[in-house]
């Protein structure tokens, strides 16, 4: 079926599509195909379906991104930055820290939130948000992944990526521990 996004927060991992019937559908973020979140207004496919509390859809794929007001440019760099859920604008988040923990980010624009901040692979992989390892990979993205342009680019990217690739490796105990191998080595270097 085809719908339009009602509603998504990538905060909160869920959201509603309008289906073409009219119906509202309820989806999780791990339904979503792809790297690309989606954002309100986008237009989508999706396996329409009965969940326990109602209409729910799997297999969400976006067919066309909702144009934003800057759309306009035609500047390819502008890819690596995020749409705000809240005003639909382009924009690199601002990162919020707190007694030196990042706690969220939120757009320059408008102030709301963006993200609220776990490190979504990481976690994911150790099973533990609060292990040696995650944190020294926190302080290594904030500390050294920030102060370079390309820090910046993979940063952005990793924070749209990463909570379905952390879904993804949650599943999946071989996969995660081949994946802690390079993290080790980041850590480490970094602990
Ligand atoms: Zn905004």
């Amino acid at each position: 079926m085809q719908g339009k996004i009602k509603w998504f927060s990538g905060e909160k991992g869920y959201g509603y599509i309008v289906g073409d019937d009219g119906q509202d559908y309820y989806f999780n973020v791990r339904e979503v195909k792809g790297a690309e979140l989606p954002s309100n207004g986008d237009a989508v496919t999706f396996e329409p379906g009965q969940g326990k509390k109602g209409p729910r859809a799997t297999a969400v794929a976006i067919t066309s991104k909702a144009l934003s007001p800057s759309h306009s440019n035609s500047n390819r760099h502008s890819d690596d930055r995020a749409t705000c859920p809240h005003c639909g604008k382009k924009m690199v988040p601002r990162i919020i820290t707190y007694h030196g923990e990042p706690q969220k980010s939120v757009c320059p624009f408008c102030g709301g939130t963006y993200k609220k901040f776990g490190c979504f692979i990481a976690t994911a992989v150790y099973g533990d948000f609060y292990a040696p390892e995650v944190i020294a990979l926190r302080r290594f993205r904030d500390e050294t992944l920030e102060v370079c342009a390309i820090g910046r680019a993979f940063i952005s990217l990793y924070y749209r990526c990463s909570p379905p690739i952390a879904a993804f490796l949650a599943n999946r105990p071989l996969l995660s521990a081949l994946v802690r191998l390079p993290l080790n080595v980041l850590a480490r270097r970094n602990g």
